[in-house]
């Protein structure tokens, strides 16, 4: 996971200085890609382990996991158990903010930014640090996992690393878990 802070560290520091520039995000919502209409963001096994993590050690944080799991739920019933790119909102998005963004927050959603500091094609594209954070990324992923791990969007990835959370909430008050045909792998 130190490694993996370390691979971060750089996309840490670029945000920092791009946001002190005003025209930044020229008035919108820094969390609106968060959302179903903008999110499609997916994360390598490490990167969720580092959210779980996260989780774990920091008591705040452990504290409003209810919440998250819940909203964890409702985005699950909307994606197919696929690594493929699909639309979600995403569970650590709370109070217009991300819960992980101090630990744990995923290279592509720190690497994420309006064209003119990333892709000059598009609306928003990822820097050309965060490109080569997706590499390192990835390298640290096939010495730890092996090479057969799958990129998931966050819920898909969320919903193993909180799998057994989900099914204590699904035995308590019956809400629909990880189970069933979605079951983890
Ligand atoms: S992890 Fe944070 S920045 Fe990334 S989509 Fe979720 S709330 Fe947004």
């Amino acid at each position: 996971m130190k490694e993996l802070d370390q691979i971060r560290a750089p996309l840490y520091r670029e945000m920092k200085k791009l946001v002190t520039d005003p025209a930044y995000l020229h008035g919108k919502d820094p969390h609106l890609c968060c959302t179903s209409k903008y999110n499609q963001m997916r994360i390598s096994p490490l990167e969720a382990k580092s959210i779980a993590r996260a989780f774990k050690s920091n008591p705040e944080l452990r504290k409003r996991l209810p919440a998250v799991l819940e909203r964890l739920e409702k985005a699950l019933a909307g994606l197919s158990d696929n690594n493929e790119r699909q639309s979600f909102d995403c569970p650590l998005l709370e109070n217009r903010q991300c819960m992980v963004h101090q630990e744990g927050k995923p290279v592509g959603c720190l690497a994420w930014h309006p064209r003119q500091y990333s892709d000059p094609d598009g609306e928003y594209g990822f820097s050309s640090r965060g490109w080569a954070a997706f590499a390192a990324r990835d390298k640290l992923n096939d010495r730890y996992q092996g090479p057969d791990w799958k990129l998931r969007v966050i819920p898909l990835w969320l919903k193993r690393v909180f799998s057994k959370q989900l099914a204590r909430r699904a035995k308590r008050g019956g809400q629909g878990g990880p189970g069933g045909k979605e079951g983890s792998r």
